[in-house]
């Protein structure tokens, strides 16, 4: 199959046929319909995520739908031709994680970064060894490989971009607000950063029925996004005096939720800065490797809740039928969230892209 392989951070991904064995017993073969350009696989690309955790070379890629090509032997819930919304997070359903209703913290699979969920890899360039992305996932490339769990059936009729974008982006920052924070009806909601993460947010904040929903971005591009998925003020922090408006607008107290959608200590301690006493900032995305993010000692008097979000708090299996269904009834826009399709020989275009803080989101049809 084709896959674009990104051999070394900040050269462009390379277009290679590689071989992909699988699936397993245990696995689900999907043929990739479409894949989005996330910041997590900007991360490795620019070097942001280096290190041990982040091997090279590696195919990229973990937000997707396509359709089932193949099943192992032990795979009942999905057949050759249906559609599916790929996790990429799969879970063993055993763990205490797992049957404790937090399936995204599943510890089952304890395998090395750069491995599919078992621990082996299973691409290769001719004799070259590939590393995988997302527990195998790796779905900028034709065909994906997946643990049976990560393989969500969509049984509604959902264009495939769409579908793809509830993979990570929309999960994770729906699910930031309606999982992970709970927030409710009235409240007040800060967004900080509205790339793909951060505009779901906004939309999950408007399913919640939060009466302000602040967007906060350094680009007029994606605040103008933002308001029309929702936000009800748009604040531009290119001047950093982004909490100063916040708290002007909430009569000085500060909103009651604060979500940090980029991953940078200074945005997570702008979202702290933002939340009134007794509030809660929620940090949704990936800082740099290394960094740290600084706490004020006066947080005691303060009683401010600062609480990590991974994929959203996800349970997939329940969660991504029920974005589809906020989609089909016209309550979360998906279309709208998509600037512009590429083929695979052009991902390093959208790539680009986003690296100018241009699309709302990219996507990549490898098999178009
Ligand atoms: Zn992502
Ligand atoms: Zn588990």
């Amino acid at each position: 199959m084709r896959a674009a392989v990104l051999y070394e951070a900040n050269t462009p991904m390379q277009i290679e046929d590689v071989t992909l064995e699988g699936p397993k017993d245990d696995e689900v073969l999907v043929r990739v319909d479409a894949t989005g350009a996330c910041h997590s696989d900007y991360h490795v690309i620019d070097g942001t995520w280096n290190g041990p955790r982040y091997p090279l070379p590696v195919i990229l890629g973990h937000e997707a739908a396509g359709t089932v090509e193949k099943v192992g032997a032990d795979v009942r819930h999905v057949r050759p031709g249906d559609k599916v919304i790929i996790s990429f997070s799969p879970n063993c359903g055993r763990c205490r994680p797992c049957v404790t209703g937090q399936p995204h913290l599943c510890n089952g699979f304890r395998s090395p970064p750069g491995t599919f969920w078992d621990g082996t890899k299973r691409h290769r360039k001719g004799s070259l060894e590939l590393n995988a992305f997302g527990r195998g996932m790796s779905s900028f490339a034709e065909l994906s490989c997946i643990h049976q769990s990560a393989a969500i059936k969509i049984d509604r009729d959902i264009p495939m971009t769409a579908a793809a974008l509830i993979g990570c982006a929309v999960m994770t920052g729906v699910g930031a607000v309606l999982n992970t924070a709970k927030v409710e009806p009235g409240a007040t909601v800060a967004v900080f950063a509205t790339g793909g993460v951060g505009l779901s947010a906004v939309q999950g904040a408007a399913l919640a029925g939060a009466s302000k929903i602040i967007a906060v971005d350094v680009k007029d591009n994606k605040l103008e996004y933002a308001k029309q998925l929702g936000a009800t003020h748009a604040i531009n922090d290119a001047d950093g005096e982004a909490v100063a408006e916040i708290l002007e607008l909430t009569d000085g107290e500060g909103v009651d939720y604060a979500f940090d959608a980029i991953g940078d200590s200074r945005v997570s301690r702008k979202c702290y800065d933002a939340v009134r006493r007794g509030g809660t900032a929620v940090i949704v995305g990936m800082a740099p490797t290394g960094q740290e993010i600084s706490i004020p000692s006066t947080i005691p008097g303060e009683e401010k809740t600062v609480r990590g979000c991974f994929y959203g708090s996800t349970r997939p299996a329940v969660d991504f039928p029920r974005l589809v269904d906020f989609y089909l009834n016209g309550r979360l826009k998906l279309d709208q969230m998509v600037t512009k399709t590429y083929k695979l020989d052009e991902i390093n275009e959208a790539f680009d892209a986003m690296g100018r803080g241009e699309n709302a989101r990219g996507l990549i049809t490898p098999n178009a």
